[in-house]
């Protein structure tokens, strides 16, 4: 991992990248874990089970458990999970535990669609059901509406009542971030600082007081220099667990390439599949490798995802990540014993000669440093163009509207009076 500091001083751009789940879902229906089949072909072999009751049931137990958590009742949460099973017992309670660290608005489980598990259905018997259940939630004073994750139960039928038997017998069929929410690992610590919410691991509360401080002068940061109102809740995950809210801390092709920290996208509905509506929020995940020395602009660049991001999802990458590093860059310049200049410097000798469009997904792929250089300053000629207000207004425009290439240039003609051939030749030239 690039030293945090020597990165800020050789004006290497903050290695992070926005959260979109897109090529992820990509590779989930390749594996083809999403059609309904299994689960009609699976309910013809039991014809002993109306799927109607058992859902109704299911449900009444989820249910139960959600108020358990809402009010605190260990007993009832654990009421239908196996007693024979003291590993499962000791997880659910962990589960417990660090759900009420959290203060939910409102909490639901509910029974979603089942997936095959033979090897459950061996071990526990014909009745064995292994379902997705989704988990609808809303975070005090962090999300402003119902968020959606789904997890992966197996109950069986004893003695007339359903009991879970396993929790993670079908966790390689959930959505990329199913089953890897803060909660689900080990002792978790909370920490609150205005509307900032660290998470860390339990032992490493002083660490989470620390990132609280950090937080909170990063949400400063995007506040001075992003014109649109945004409240500054934001929930940051650093714990020494890189599963996470995440599967690969690294990115692209080029090598040793490691994302720093990312902004995780949280929607409401159905969690597989491509989204085609604005995100209701997002959350900041820090890679654990870097939780201990994390830098203020690291998390500047990450917050400003996070105030961007509900704005709308088809804004292109290089505007994106160049309002990011645009605010990183200038909350960097606030202070008047730093400054970004190498970064100026490299942008100008190193990545602007080359630049043939402005840097789409490709390009970040197959050179992070150069794209994000790229990007900042494309943002900066626009800002310098446009204000910042202009620069607010492009983004949510290009936002709002499904980009075809002649919509794209319209917009960005629109806005700059440009051919996007045009702005990228103004942005070669720009000398900041
Ligand atoms: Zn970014």
């Amino acid at each position: 991992m690039v030293n945090q500091r020597g990165r800020l001083l050789a004006g290497v751009a903050a290695l992070a990248l926005v959260g979109t789940a897109g090529f992820v879902v990509a590779t989930r229906s390749d594996q083809g874990v999403a059609p309904g089949g299994t689960a009609v072909a699976a309910e013809a072999r039991k014809p002993g089970v109306d799927p109607a009751v058992r859902k109704r049931q299911l449900d009444a137990i989820l249910a139960q458990r959600s108020t358990a958590v809402v009010k605190g009742d260990l007993k009832t949460f654990l009421a239908a999970v196996d007693p024979k099973q003291p590993k499962l017992v000791s997880r659910q309670k962990l589960l417990f535990t660090n759900l009420r660290k959290f203060q939910f608005a409102s909490l639901r489980y509910f029974v979603a669609d089942e997936r095959e598990a033979p090897a459950q259905v061996d071990k526990f018997g014909p009745t064995t059901y292994s379902t997705r259940v989704m988990m609808r939630y809303r975070l005090t004073g962090l999300d402003p509406k119902p968020v959606q994750t789904d997890l992966g139960y197996t109950f069986v039928q004893r003695a007339g009542r359903w009991i879970l038997v396993a929790d993670d017998a079908i966790d390689e069929t959930l959505s990329e971030d199913g089953h890897r929410q803060p909660w689900d690992y080990q002792e978790i610590a909370v920490v609150r600082k205005d509307k900032v919410v660290v998470v860390v691991d339990k032992r490493e509360a002083a660490l989470g007081k620390k990132i609280a401080q950090v937080s909170e002068d990063a949400v400063e940061g995007v506040r001075r220099h992003w014109p649109r109102p945004w409240n500054g809740a934001v929930m940051v995950v650093a714990m020494s667990e890189p599963r996470v809210l995440s599967t690969v801390w690294t990115a692209g092709t080029g090598a040793g390439w490691t994302i720093a920290a990312k902004a995780v996208t949280l929607y409401d509905g159905e969690p597989l599949g491509l989204k085609t509506v604005a995100p209701v929020g997002s959350r900041i995940v820090v890679n654990p490798a870097v939780r201990k020395d994390l830098e203020q602009d690291l998390l500047v660049h990450e917050m400003t995802h996070v105030a961007t991001v509900p704005i709308g999802i088809r804004t292109p990458i290089w505007l994106v990540e160049g309002v990011a590093e645009y605010v990183r860059s200038h909350a960097i310049e606030d202070d008047p014993h730093w400054t970004v200049d190498p970064y100026r410097r490299t942008v100008r000798t190193k990545y602007l000669p080359s630049m043939k469009v402005l840097p789409g997904e490709a390009e970040f792929d197959q050179n992070g440093d150069r794209s994000y250089g790229q990007a900042w300053w494309a943002t900066e000629y626009l800002a310098s163009k446009l204000g910042k207000k202009g620069v607010a207004a492009l983004y949510t425009d290009l936002a709002l509207h499904d980009l075809s290439p002649t919509t794209y240039a319209s917009i960005i003609k629109k806005h700059t009076g440009q051919t996007p051939a045009q702005l990228t030749a103004a942005v070669k030239k720009f000398k900041g």
